[in-house]
């Protein structure tokens, strides 16, 4: 049985008391929940301070990008290192903002992992197509091209412990989702190819979420599906009361 992930990505947003508020109540919400993982990225400036907040509780810490290096000459950059010493759990890599806006690509992201695994960080892979490729019926090729590339060369332990989001672009902070039903044939398909690349048994331990635009209104459709193991939540996790929802999600069992 795969324990339910939901983590929230509140991208730029929150300077550090804004940050101190919402995971307070965020915490307060939540602490009756036992069943189900809650994760917060806040913005980098703020990491210090939600760890420290969240010390002792159920929720977890994830940041939102590094480097893949330890330390140097990389102006601007955070390093696998750093965020494991300010309490960092998680990291979110490949998201697609930082993929379209940054031009970060595969064999950059697939350095990132394998940076976050050798400092003991359990990365958040994001993977999605866009709205051409969607339309072209290539959603698919994409999304097993993306991971191929972004695992290679992981041992069979790493890719156990991994978190994979499938994020359509078009859904990201659109207000448009997929389907439950199509969400789940995307990431029944990274589940096989992970199979194939490890064992069954493996890929049935790997948590695979949904991403894009999801909110408190439509969270229970997703999570009802077999393959969907929980959600990275953008936009509807930067209020507590909508994130205290997602996390709320029902029913638990799978129908
Ligand atoms: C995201 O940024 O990963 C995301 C899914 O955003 P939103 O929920 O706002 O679509």
């Amino acid at each position: 049985m795969r324990v339910p992930f939901l983590a929230g990505n509140w991208k730029m947003n929150n300077t550090i008391r804004e940050s101190l508020n919402l995971v307070e109540e965020l915490i307060k919400n939540t602490s009756d929940v036992k069943d189900r993982e809650v994760v917060v990225c806040p913005p980098f400036t703020s990491l210090l301070a939600v760890s420290k907040a969240i010390e002792g509780t159920h929720v977890r810490l994830g940041a939102q990008n590094m480097y893949f290096a330890e330390k140097g000459a990389f102006t601007g950059e955070i390093s696998p290192l750093m965020l494991k010493d300010v309490g960092c759990r998680y990291v979110i890599l490949g998201h697609s903002e930082r993929r379209n806006i940054f031009g970060e690509d595969d064999e950059l992201i697939n350095k990132k992992l394998k940076a976050a695994f050798s400092f003991g960080l359990i990365p958040i892979l994001c993977v999605g197509e866009s709205l051409q490729t969607r339309q072209e019926g290539k959603t698919q090729e994409w999304v097993k091209k993306q991971v191929e590339i972004d695992l290679e060369g992981l041992t069979v332990s790493e890719v156990e412990k991994m978190v994979i989001a499938y994020e359509p672009i078009w859904a990201i902070g659109t207000g448009k989702t997929d389907t439950p039903e199509g969400a789940n044939e995307t990431i029944g398909m990274v589940r096989s190819l992970i199979a194939g690349k490890t064992s069954y048994d493996i890929a049935q331990k790997v948590r695979i979420l949904y991403g894009g635009s999801v909110n408190d209104t439509n969270i229970d459709g997703f999570m009802a599906q077999k393959e969907i193991d929980g959600a990275l939540v953008g936009g509807a996790s930067l209020k507590a009361d909508s994130f205290t929802r997602i996390v709320k999600y029902e029913p638990l069992v799978k129908v």
